[in-house]
């Protein structure tokens, strides 16, 4: 673990339906085969991945001065990193930060694999209007799950996480990613659950980036997946959007005026 003091908390976040980005961590402990965000990683944590984390020390500080200046917005909770990876529960940077953001009158978009974020419910549900929750399930396939993603919480428990979170009156989302071609499309699965928990299914394919251990997916693979997954999602009844799709969808449901 290495210790780094930021002169910024909240970054442009590159995501549509994002104001801002806010990553308390950079690197990640849960070591997913597929992760990209190692390349947008100070050297030591892309060379070591999953084994390095960096700890923003001063975020909390640097945070609570930005809120106070910058325009209100949504703030994706978090982006190249898992705000609930097993740091958090000693450090626990992306609680503080929620409640930062949340009493200032920022929206927030979590995504984690985690059922960790169970733990600051209190917290989410005093502000339910401003937040969401995602939670990536890129299999429901257990053994699958650990050859891919070896260090996360198995699909089990994010089902769960998810069941909970919904059961209380948050809005939750699946997050269905990255579809590999031949790897992970038994996505049937996870579809009848999300449609048995009433909750939205948001789809990606993987996207490539060299030195990842897949090939590059053509677009006619990718039209074909995504063919796939909207025909079952219409056949199961599960609401589904593809990333793309999903913004304009955020933008519509979030923007009823708050602050
Ligand atoms: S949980 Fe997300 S950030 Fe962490 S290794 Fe997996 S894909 Fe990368």
């Amino acid at each position: 673990m290495i210790e780094i003091k930021v002169k910024t908390a909240l970054s442009k976040s590159g995501l549509k339906e994002l104001d801002y980005a806010l990553n308390p961590y950079l690197g990640c402990r849960f070591s997913c085969v597929y992760c990209y965000a190692r390349y947008f990683s100070p050297t030591e944590v892309k060379e070591r991945w999953g084994e390095v984390v960096v700890v923003k020390s001063n975020l909390l500080e640097v945070l609570r001065r930005e809120v106070a200046i910058k325009r209100k917005g949504v703030v994706g909770v978090s982006t190249i990193t898992d705000p609930y990876q097993p740091i958090e529960s000693e450090r626990k940077l992306t609680r503080g930060s929620l409640k930062i953001l949340l009493e200032s009158g920022f929206r927030v978009s979590i995504q984690t694999k985690s059922p960790l974020v169970l733990r600051d419910l209190d917290l989410l549900l005093s502000h339910k209007e401003k937040v969401d929750v995602g939670l990536t399930i890129t299999t429901a396939n257990r053994d699958l799950s650990k050859t891919l993603e070896p260090l996360a919480p198995l699909p089990d428990a994010r089902f769960s996480a998810v069941q909970k979170l919904k059961t209380r009156g948050i809005d939750t989302w699946i997050f269905l990613g990255p579809i590999i071609p031949g790897l992970n499309e038994d996505f049937r699965q996870v579809l009848e659950r999300a449609k048995e928990m009433d909750v939205r299914v948001i789809y990606d394919v993987f996207n490539y980036y060299p030195g990842l251990p897949f090939p590059k997916v053509s677009s006619r693979e990718i039209a074909r997946i995504e063919e796939e997954v909207k025909r079952e999602c219409d056949r199961i009844g599960a609401t589904c959007h593809s990333e793309e799709e999903d913004w304009l969808y955020e933008k519509r449901r979030r923007f009823k005026p708050l602050f």
